[in-house]
């Protein structure tokens, strides 16, 4: 039998809707060289104009692919909402990839025009002769008031975004949508292979920002004020620029400026309840503690890569509870959160501080299993075996767009393989032990890199540590562990080895231990192993 339930399509109509109506005098402030501040009644009437003006200014067809390549600000918001709503896709190009690779996402996903900030045309405008496709550029002006910004060619192909917008109409009704067409574009910024697209549908970004404003999410609620630091231009700003207008929450966009003291000033002066980055951000922010007064900050969402249980431990001296999730471009992306399930009630904050460090449990709506590598042999979820974590949902990837040969992102009884290696507890809360590439594999037996890096890290003089795997003759890979110290502090190689020695098993002590300045960074500012394992090709591990 079936049920008699409305046929209601999940779709961004729905939030904008919200924002609009429900939540008109709530806020939209953005931070950075040029500073704004709308309410979301504002913000949904430029929406609207920019709907008409993406068909009538700029003659986009109304299945256009339209890229951005912005900071987190306003304008980048409306474009979330009036490209997708208008029937066409977004495709927000990530600004740190290569050059190569910028070429080939902006072709492969078709991008006819692309809206970018004045400060990138540096970056972009040298690629204009490889971007065959695009034949349209609107630019954002975030040039400081009264300064001059890059140069902007003269050619008719570029627009000024205000211009485009201030004398339009706004557009009465945006067209139906179904729910599963596709919204917004994201390229996986892929350490092997061409960039992977994924396309999230209408109901993939609206059970997400759902799921978020959940108690088993985020938690995002009318009172929050939300920053999301983690970039609009890959992976959806972690869906805030969904979740927080579904529900109302003032939403604060830092534009370019990430830098410790601007973040800190837009989370005093604006009141942020809830911000949202990697870990490097949050850890660049612990030696302004006692500059800033950070009372009103509840929570921060920490994901990207491993949350280190020492940056939970600094951030507890000011009284902020850093919440770790998992999830990938391919998940949209949230996909997990440390929930402390109400078994553990009556432990102290120490006690649960193991618990506040795992990836946590999946939101309603997606599963996790794993399994013994290529198989579907459940393993069981005891917190020791360790497999391929896969899982499957409403929000996650069915297949990449137009994926090279032989690149499949399904198993055949449908779930999707993260290539993270993690335990279940019986609690169900998944422990990422390592990315499968990421782990050391000495003489048959796997060495979970996060493991080291995490307890190096819970050391007061370590700001950052990286374990990568070095070839040795014997047994295939032994771990080299690399050290950035606090500033002004000095260990030796012994110092860092006596103190992993208690916490660690025998045969996982780095047989070598480096001092650098530095991790090196991927595009969005996680630990790059692929380029610290570049760095050390060469390295020649003690024989001894
Ligand atoms: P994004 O994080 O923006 O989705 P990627 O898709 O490149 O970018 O990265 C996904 C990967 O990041 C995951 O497969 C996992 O290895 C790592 N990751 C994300 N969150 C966590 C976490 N909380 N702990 C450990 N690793 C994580």
């Amino acid at each position: 039998m079936q049920g008699l339930m409305q046929d209601y399509q999940l779709t961004l109509h729905n939030i904008f809707n919200r924002m609009e109506r429900i939540y008109p005098d709530h806020t939209v402030v953005t931070g950075g060289p040029r500073p704004s501040r709308y309410t979301y009644a504002e913000v949904a009437e430029r929406i609207r104009k920019l709907g008409t003006a993406l068909e009538q200014k700029l003659g986009l067809g109304a299945d256009a692919v339209v890229g951005s390549f912005c900071w987190n600000h306003v304008q980048h918001l409306e474009l979330y909402y009036a490209v997708p709503m208008s029937g066409r896709v977004l495709h927000t190009l990530n600004i740190r990839l290569f050059p190569q690779q910028i070429e080939y996402i902006a072709g492969h996903a078709g991008d006819e025009i692309i809206f970018v900030d004045r400060s990138l045309l540096p970056l972009l405008l040298p690629l204009r002769e490889q971007l065959p496709s695009v034949t349209k550029y609107v630019v954002i002006d975030d040039t400081p008031e009264g300064q001059e910004g890059p140069e902007i060619p003269s050619d008719g192909a570029f627009f000024d975004y205000e211009e485009l917008i201030g004398d339009c109409e706004p557009i009465t009704a945006f067209p139906e949508a179904n729910e599963n067409d596709g919204v917004t574009f994201c390229y996986t910024s892929g350490t092997t292979g061409n960039p992977k697209g994924v396309l999230y549908s209408h109901r993939s970004m609206w059970l997400h920002a759902m799921a978020c404003t959940s108690t088993a999410g985020a938690g995002v609620k009318p009172t929050d004020t939300v920053m999301p630091v983690v970039p609009m231009f890959h992976a959806n700003a972690w869906g805030f620029i969904h979740s927080a207008p579904m529900v109302g929450a003032n939403l604060v966009l830092p534009a370019s400026d990430m830098t410790p003291h601007g973040l800190s000033k837009l989370i005093v002066n604006e009141g942020v309840t809830l911000a949202a980055g990697v870990p490097t951000i949050w850890q660049g922010i612990v030696p302004l503690f006692d500059r800033y007064d950070f009372s009103k900050l509840d929570r921060i969402l920490c994901g990207g890569s491993a949350v280190p249980a020492g940056l939970i431990k600094e951030w507890r001296k000011v009284d902020v509870l850093v919440w770790q999730a998992w999830g990938m471009t391919e998940t949209n992306p949230v996909a997990s959160g440390a929930i402390i399930d109400p078994r553990l009630d009556g432990k102290s904050e120490d006690e649960l501080l193991p618990h506040r460090a795992r990836a946590g449990t999946p939101p309603p709506g997606v599963e996790f299993r794993i399994v013994e590598p290529d198989s579907t042999n459940e393993l069981p979820w005891d917190d020791v075996a360790t497999g391929d974590l896969q899982v499957r949902g409403p929000w996650i990837a069915r297949d990449y767009y137009n994926p090279d040969a032989g690149v499949e992102l399904s198993t055949e009884d449908g779930w999707m393989s993260t290539g993270d290696v993690a335990a279940i507890d019986p609690f169900g809360s998944v422990r990422i032990a390592d990315r499968t590439k990421d782990l050391v594999k000495s003489g048959g037996e796997w060495i979970s890199s996060v493991d080291i890096e995490n307890i190096l890290m819970g050391h007061d003089k370590i700001r950052e540590a990286a374990v990568i795997g070095i070839p040795h003759p014997k047994w295939d890979e032994r771990p080299l562990a690399c050290v950035v110290l606090e500033e002004g502090q000095e260990m030796t190689a012994e110092d860092v080895k006596e103190y992993l020695a208690p916490q660690i098993a025998k045969w996982w002590m780095p047989d070598a231990i480096e001092f650098i300045d530095e991790v090196p960074k991927t595009s969005v500012g996680k630990m790059s192993k692929k380029d610290l394992r570049d760095q050390f090709k060469e390295y020649q591990l003690p024989t001894a």
